[in-house]
């Protein structure tokens, strides 16, 4: 029975190989395991065996030439077998996945193709980095921004949360210090003082941006935009002014809102907050009830309950920080336990009322109904697009109830207008839409630019920190991926001992069949940083060997990185295997 011979995937991204050299002719006859051809793709050059034995019927790919992955490259069978089916197959393309369809992050030169005005609706991460990149290449660059230079992300998120998380871990750092003989007590915590030096940090970077933008010829208009069409953009300026701007794209960035869940009590009750809320409050409350364990959850409440607030945590799902690996995501929460948080999971908020301490708030957990007062609840049950200004529908833009939809150029269904960030409400992370909107840019600008998410790192920022990039466990086995692990407890690591007393893990996932890295996830001192170099690992498809292969500097974190690799072998070398 005739078989074809696909262009081989070696490598989770490997989207087309090229046949370096033939070891067969047509009609010559293999054993199952004779080297038949070498293929190279950008990253290694592998020698393909003979899958069974036969003889070599038809070579369809000569030597130089490239094909997609399981493109059909040459046939195997009998001699004289009938091989027409196989080959009409073939020609008609097969199972082989479309040109074009690999999602690699290209920048090719200008086709000097359209205009160059642009106009960017919304200056938070993705907007401002779109904008700047669109005027590097030579764009006329409108800016429109309802609010604030710097959006979520700079004045009421990621910047303001690490800030207040900083002042948080003194406590602890002081708590550190005296292990080691150094007495330098916490006397009294300043709040306003606390509020004044995030506000110091905030308006430096803002002010940093604002300067970029200038120093790129960016014109800022401060007020709500309203795509018409590529070539209009309706402005209702915050003057009171209207303004119309005609250009020849448009990159829409308009981000994300706390989104507020239809529970009983929580619109009406003044104590309910959201991020945005507790990261302004007046002092620091001597209880928090927080709906939700996703991120916002996690670092906030780690950072008022360093600062002495009660916290208590309730999460609808099983586990805390559902997108995060469940077995490092459960060793974080035994450590916020023990920190003094009380996390309820499979636990869902039913109502919110009024009650002296603040608020009373009824949950369901394990099939009984339980209180819980708190002087503040914040509400951090996930972000929603912040679109409904924008007439999507009336513009044509596609969208699936406010989420916009873009392909891998970041272009919406209207052709000419792009998108970018937690407006697409996918993936709301600050790099995200950062990286989006170069590409964006750059698409508007002519070139030829696609999003890949791939090597995308979550970072979380409690003590210690926790991070991961590409597949989790749970994600895997769902997608029935096989692959190994290589697990090594930082308590066997000499800067994490010196750091934070050796609490954590490094997690490393490797896929079986081409043993290259699909995952990496990191519970410790210093994670949100060592996992770029996993991003970088996985980004190019690095082996265990090929991690393995790289020395690491010693005493570091980043070592045990080098151990959990060899783990995934059973070679660990400072922990039993
Ligand atoms: P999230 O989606 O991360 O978590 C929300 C959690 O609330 C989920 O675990 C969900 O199961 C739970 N939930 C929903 N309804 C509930 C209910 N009624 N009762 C109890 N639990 C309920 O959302 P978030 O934490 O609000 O964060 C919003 C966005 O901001 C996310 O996209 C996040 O990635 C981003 N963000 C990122 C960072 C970071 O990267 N460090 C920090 C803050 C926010």
């Amino acid at each position: 029975m005739a078989k074809e011979l696909l262009m081989p995937k070696l490598g989770l991204t490997m989207k087309t190989g090229k046949i370096v050299k033939w070891h067969v002719s047509e009609g010559d006859k293999v054993a199952q395991g004779d080297d038949i051809y070498d293929v190279e793709n950008e990253k290694l050059t592998n020698t393909i065996q003979a899958p069974e034995s036969g003889t070599i019927l038809k070579i369809l790919l000569p030597e130089g030439g490239s094909a997609p992955v399981l493109q059909t490259i040459a046939v195997m069978g009998e001699p004289g077998e009938d091989i027409s089916g196989v080959l009409a197959k073939a020609e008609s393309g097969g199972d082989a996945p479309a040109e074009g369809s690999a999602p690699a992050a290209v920048a090719e030169e200008a086709s000097a193709a359209g205009g160059k005005r642009v106009t960017v609706i919304g200056g938070g991460p993705g907007g401002y980095v779109a904008a700047i990149r669109a005027a590097q290449l030579g764009g006329e660059v409108t800016l429109i921004e309802k609010e604030h230079i710097g959006g979520t992300c700079l004045n009421v998120g990621c910047i303001p949360t690490k800030a207040l998380l900083h002042a948080s871990s003194f406590e602890d750092a002081a708590k550190a210090a005296a292990a080691y003989g150094v007495d330098m007590k916490v006397e009294k915590l300043e709040w306003d003082k606390v509020m004044a030096k995030k506000g110091e940090i905030v308006d430096r970077l803002v002010g940093g941006v604002k300067g970029l933008l200038k120093t790129n010829g960016v014109k800022v208009v401060n007020g709500m935009g309203k795509a018409l069409s590529p070539s209009d953009v309706e402005v209702a300026c915050a003057d009171g002014s209207k303004k119309d701007i005609k250009g020849d794209k448009v990159i829409i960035a308009a981000g994300s809102i706390p989104a507020i869940p239809p529970i009983p009590g929580v619109k009406e009750n003044k104590n309910c907050i959201d991020s945005t809320g507790a990261l302004s409050l007046k002092k620091v409350p001597k209880s928090l009830l927080i709906i939700g364990g996703g991120v916002i959850g996690i670092e906030l409440g780690s950072a008022f309950n360093a600062f002495g607030t009660e916290v208590t945590i309730i999460e609808a799902l099983p586990k805390l920080l559902p997108m995060m690996d469940g077995e490092l995501t459960a060793q974080l929460r035994s450590i916020l336990e023990e920190s003094g948080m009380v996390i309820k999971t499979e636990a869902k908020v039913m109502s919110v009322e009024d009650s002296p301490a603040g608020a009373k708030v009824n949950v369901q957990e394990n099939g009984k109904d339980v209180s819980y007062d708190a002087e503040k609840v914040l509400v951090a049950v996930g972000r929603r697009t912040d679109t409904a200004y924008l007439d999507l529908d009336k513009a044509g833009i596609e969208n699936d109830r406010g989420r916009i939809t873009v392909n891998d150029k970041m272009e919406t269904s209207v052709p000419g207008i792009y998108a970018i960030g937690d407006c697409l409400g996918k993936v709301m992370l600050a790099h995200v839409a950062m990286t989006q909107g170069t590409v964006a840019a750059e698409n508007a600008m002519g070139r030829n630019s696609l999003y890949d998410g791939d090597t995308n790192v979550s970072c979380v920022y409690t003590s210690p920190e926790f991070a991961g990039v590409g597949l989790t466990e749970e994600q895997a086995k769902e997608q029935g991926i096989e692959y190994t692990t290589g697990v090594f407890p930082l308590a066997a690591n000499g800067k994490s001992l010196i750091m934070n007393n050796g609490v954590g893990a490094i997690k490393l996932m490797f896929g079986k069949e081409y043993g290259q890295l699909i995952g990496a996830h990191i519970l410790g001192p210093n994670a949100t940083e060592i996992i770029e170099e996993m991003a970088v690992a996985l980004g190019m498809e690095m082996t265990e060997g090929e991690i393995i292969g790289t020395i690491h500097g010693h005493p570091t974190v980043n070592e045990a990185v080098h151990e959990a690799a060899m783990a995934a072998q059973g070679r660990a070398l400072h922990m039993p295997n």
